[in-house]
């Protein structure tokens, strides 16, 4: 399987090489030249098989320069032990046309962990598949999940070493707190003055200068990234929607998936899925008040120009949607010309609007809505009123946007509400959203977690519940302007 850029400048390119360079040279993110499809015994096949067994399927269609004993170890060292149960990713029946999707029982409680846990697996086999003699050192700039999910996924990895940033005025505590007790030989986790763009552009800095990228070079190390325009973060998350559909569905019904979504990396896995042929129905794309998907679905024009919210579910305070552009890339029929016309808008502008061939087949695939904080809180009191079951204020947006796609569309097909995080995660959200007279009694998020316990008569997830009584093991603090030598002096040593 060959790969190529979304914007036409490279192509023929191997999956490993894809992985290890994660940003094509000339910006865009690099694509399979074809999608491949599945067999009518290969998707039987998944409907029964277990966690590991469908991924090791999914990842050889895709990774085709890899041996398959190459991939079982990836995927092994991934999926064995890291996860709460084998099955990785665990669905909760509520009713006989609704089932949620909880993708959360990895090392961190968020999903993420289904594809960060992959990703360092596949960039060291790639590595050596390229013969690049080299150890990867990967920088993140983090506003919360990302880092603390990086951090679990690389940490003693052989031929990595990962460097986190985070703004010290930008994280709760209880992401705070996971990310500076983290153990591990080869991880570095350091506070950065100032908010996330603070982090973000000391990072980017860092990336383009040409020092750093000399310094590095001479010590065998190549700078890369985890973020999640990386083909081999969006290829583990095809796996757990190929499975429950094909799990979930008799006789070719086909299943919807009501997805919450910021960068469209998690439902972009689900447009895949359906494209290898699993039975997947419409793909229900739901956004926080930060909706300018909601907005690009329905009109075909998407313009980042507008507020910027932050709301409840901050993984998803987002208005540049980065894996769109490879949904751009497919329905356009692989016209890179289009594509980076309208990525050149983007940047110039902040505005595009698409073709009406595409425009409609966005119509056709996907419904969009968006919960605003009030609706979200009101989705999250009302799953726990009908089914005491409690979801996080990301699920609740999904859920939230689900109930307004029930009421104008009416339609009758099973739906998965695909659950992106514990509520533990973020209790603070969630108390505020189904018992709101008790948050007056928080001092702070620890007290958050043991309230919600009791409130939800479920217990807080062992990652989370020993988290105040583990050691800091990191306390650097930087200003931007350092980051250039903190990093310097990591590849010195
Ligand atoms: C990252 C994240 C999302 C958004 O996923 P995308 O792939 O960026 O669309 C949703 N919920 C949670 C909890 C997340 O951490």
């Amino acid at each position: 399987m060959e790969y190529q850029s979304t914007r036409g400048g490279q192509s023929g390119i191997s999956s490993a090489r894809a992985i290890i360079t994660g940003l094509a040279s000339d910006k865009g993110l690099f694509v399979p030249k074809t999608i491949p499809e599945l067999s009518s015994y290969e998707l039987a096949k998944l409907a029964s098989c277990g966690y590991i067994d469908a991924a090791k399927l999914i990842f050889s269609k895709f990774l085709t320069d890899f041996s398959q004993a190459d991939i079982d170890e990836c995927v092994k060292g991934a999926y064995s032990g890291t996860f709460r149960c084998d099955e990785i990713t665990e669905s909760v029946r509520l009713t006989a046309k609704l089932d949620v999707l909880e993708l959360w029982h990895g090392p961190t409680c968020a999903f993420k962990d289904v594809a960060l846990q992959a990703l360092p697996r596949l960039m060291v086999k790639s590595l050596q598949l390229e013969k690049e003699n080299k150890k990867v050192v990967i920088l993140v700039a983090t506003s919360g999940d990302t880092g603390k999910a990086a951090l679990e996924g690389f940490k003693d990895v052989d031929g990595t070493e990962i460097v986190v940033f985070y703004p010290r005025e930008g994280v709760s505590e209880i992401q705070r707190r996971q990310m500076i007790t983290q153990e591990g030989a080869n991880v570095r986790v350091c506070a950065v003055e100032g908010n996330f763009d603070d982090a973000q552009n000391a990072v980017k800095t860092v990336f383009a200068d040409a020092g750093t990228q000399k310094l590095a070079a001479a010590r065998a190390c190549l700078l890369s990234s985890a973020n999640s325009i990386n083909w081999g973060r969006l290829l583990p998350q095809i796996v757990y929607y190929v499975k429950t559909a094909c799990a979930l569905s008799s006789d070719g019904e086909r299943i919807n998936f009501a997805v919450p979504t910021g960068n469209f990396g998690n439902i972009l896995a689900c447009y895949y899925a359906l494209r290898m042929g699993a039975p997947i129905g419409k793909m229900i794309c739901a956004s926080n008040a930060n909706n300018v998907l909601t907005d690009f679905i329905r009109t075909g024009v998407y313009d980042r120009n507008r507020h910027f919210f932050k709301t409840l579910s901050p993984s998803m305070d987002i208005l540049i949607s980065s894996n769109l552009e490879r949904l751009l890339y497919e329905l356009s029929g692989h016209d890179a010309k289009e594509v980076s016309g309208y990525m050149a808008q983007l940047a110039e502008s902040g505005r595009y609007e698409v073709s009406d061939e595409i425009k409609s087949a966005v119509n056709e695939l996907f419904f969009a809505d968006f919960c605003s904080d009030l609706e979200t809180q009101r989705a999250i009191r009302g799953l726990f009123e009908s089914f005491e079951y409690v979801c996080d204020t990301h699920t609740g947006v999904a859920y939230g946007v689900y109930n307004k796609y029930l009421a104008q569309c009416h339609d009758g097909a099973r739906t998965v509400i695909v659950s992106t995080a514990s509520p533990y995660k973020f209790p603070r959200g969630v108390l505020a959203a189904f018992a709101p007279e008790r948050c007056g009694e928080l001092s702070d998020d620890y007290s958050a977690l043991s309230l919600l316990s009791t409130l939800a008569h479920t217990s807080v997830p062992a990652p989370l519940s020993g988290l105040s009584s583990k050691p800091v093991l990191h306390e650097s603090t930087i200003k931007p302007g350092e980051a250039k030598s903190y990093v310097a002096s990591i590849l010195g040593e």
